[in-house]
């Protein structure tokens, strides 16, 4: 076929998927290959059957027994942490924040745990990138901690992603610090996520992405649709942490589709282009799926950029149901609703994407933009510690993703300057990149507070 028809052919389908080509960001490395080639379908089915094997993970569950209940879970991802730096040289560092907690859907002061590996950078270790999935489970009724309640796809799906990461990429350094939360109470209010977030902040850590992995493994949907071709990347439009006057300004201006987080999904969506076959990110401009939430939303809420990935095509008689066979429907979250070979695409998309922003450097900041009245654009920033370049980026205001860039060399003092002749400022959205030396590429910065890391 004469390349102008295979490209037609690529852009209809991939508008017939309701997806967007990605720009594709940095210089090619084929080392991030290599490392979503490492991705073992044999460890994630092992961590999730040891998962489902605990009969109910239930944050108000049994903590004694070990070989029931969230005690015993949590033990056990403590000790696979510990095994996994063990096999690094202790490269891993493994805490468990937790906190004792009552609420609407914990009647009895309970102690909520998460478990946590912390990879610490070598270049700019205060910058961290966090994986996240929930290891709690349920079933129909939300206080029922005592039904079996195999949470094989919600969540074991992300908890074997994160494991399954933490085994990969510990065997390599990186310049940022990469840590791997196992988070708890997630079914009873987004408990664990709250209490990483808080961690988070009194170690005094700059999280640059929170990847939460929430029902990542099942590729058949209750709609009917068999697609292993897929996954969902939701994000935030606009910043929870937004003040009224940011609001306003932002609301003039444009913005409300440029929050870091949203800038996230779009470095993401290009990286399983270039990096993946056979995946490619839907991104939905949404918080979570409908009235629904997730751990991301904790991160959000303490104003850390984060990103929810989901399947594409969810089955909920799966979910959050008592294991129970009705009407010829086998209700329940069982390990054979789990694709593996989907599960290990996902989770390579995951590695992927946190090493690629962990080698890059820190997305530019305090960027700002003028050009009112002028027929030139100009953007200013701070430089980022270990950028050799940027890169700004512009697009049509209704574009999902950035189309047009063009390279800037580091200048010695700041503010990093670039001025785009006879490309007006009203007519576009601006964004600036950092570059390492070896063409890593850190997520656009839209420019203000609407789009600042
Ligand atoms: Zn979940």
């Amino acid at each position: 076929m004469p390349p102008f028809h295979r490209l037609a052919l690529l852009v209809l389908s991939s508008l017939l998927a309701g997806i967007a080509q990605a720009q594709v960001p940095g210089v090619d490395q084929p080392q991030l290959r290599e490392l979503a080639a490492q991705v073992d379908t044999r460890e994630l089915r092992a961590t999730i059957e040891k998962l489902v094997g605990f009969g109910t993970r239930h944050t108000l569950s049994e903590t004694r027994s070990d070989t029931r209940g969230i005690g015993a879970a949590r033990r056990w991802t403590q000790a696979r942490f510990s095994e996994i730096s063990a096999a690094c040289g202790r490269c891993l560092e493994v805490v468990t924040p937790s906190k004792t907690v009552t609420g609407p859907r914990i009647p009895q002061p309970t102690e909520v745990v998460n478990v946590v590996a912390v990879q610490r950078g070598s270049g700019d270790p205060n910058r961290v990138i966090l994986i996240t999935g929930h290891l709690d489970s349920r079933v129909s009724d939300i206080m029922n901690f005592t039904s079996d309640a195999p949470g094989a796809n919600d969540d074991a799906s992300g908890v074997a992603a994160v494991i399954e990461a933490a085994r990969v990429l510990s065997r390599h350094r990186f310049r940022a610090t990469l840590v791997y939360g196992v988070l708890s109470g997630e079914e009873q209010g987004l408990v664990g996520g709250k209490i990483l977030a808080e961690y988070a902040r009194a170690q005094g850590w700059q999280v640059q992405a929170n990847l939460n992995n929430d029902i990542i493994g099942n590729s058949r949907g209750q709609d009917g649709v068999r697609d292993n071709t897929r996954v969902r990347v939701f994000s935030e439009g606009t910043k929870a942490v937004e003040t009224q006057a940011q609001a306003n300004r932002r609301r003039y201006n444009g913005g409300e589709v440029d929050s870091p987080s949203r800038n996230l999904a779009r470095m993401i969506a290009g990286l399983a282009e270039r990096y993946l076959t056979n995946l490619r990110v839907q991104m939905v401009y949404r918080t979570d799926r409908y009235g629904r939430g997730g751990d991301q939303v904790a991160f959000l809420d303490a104003g850390f950029p984060a990103v929810r990935l989901t399947e594409g095509h969810e089955d909920y008689t799966r979910q959050h149901q008592d294991l129970r066979v009705e009407n010829g429907i086998a209700y329940g979250d069982t390990i054979d609703g789990v694709d593996f070979d989907y599960l290990a695409q996902v989770t390579r998309l995951n590695l992927v994407a946190m090493a690629a922003m962990a080698q890059a450097p820190a997305p530019p900041a305090g960027v700002t933009i003028e050009g009112a009245v002028s027929p030139h654009t100009t953007l200013r920033w701070r430089s980022s510690p270990g950028a050799a370049s940027y890169r700004v980026w512009w697009r049509n205001t209704t574009d999902p993703q950035w189309t047009h860039s063009r390279p800037v060399a580091a200048a010695p003092s700041d503010p990093q300057t670039a001025t785009l002749h006879n490309i007006v400022v009203d007519n576009w959205f601006f964004g600036v990149s950092a570059l390492s030396a070896d063409g890593h590429e850190s997520p656009v910065v839209f420019p203000g507070d609407a789009g600042s890391f």
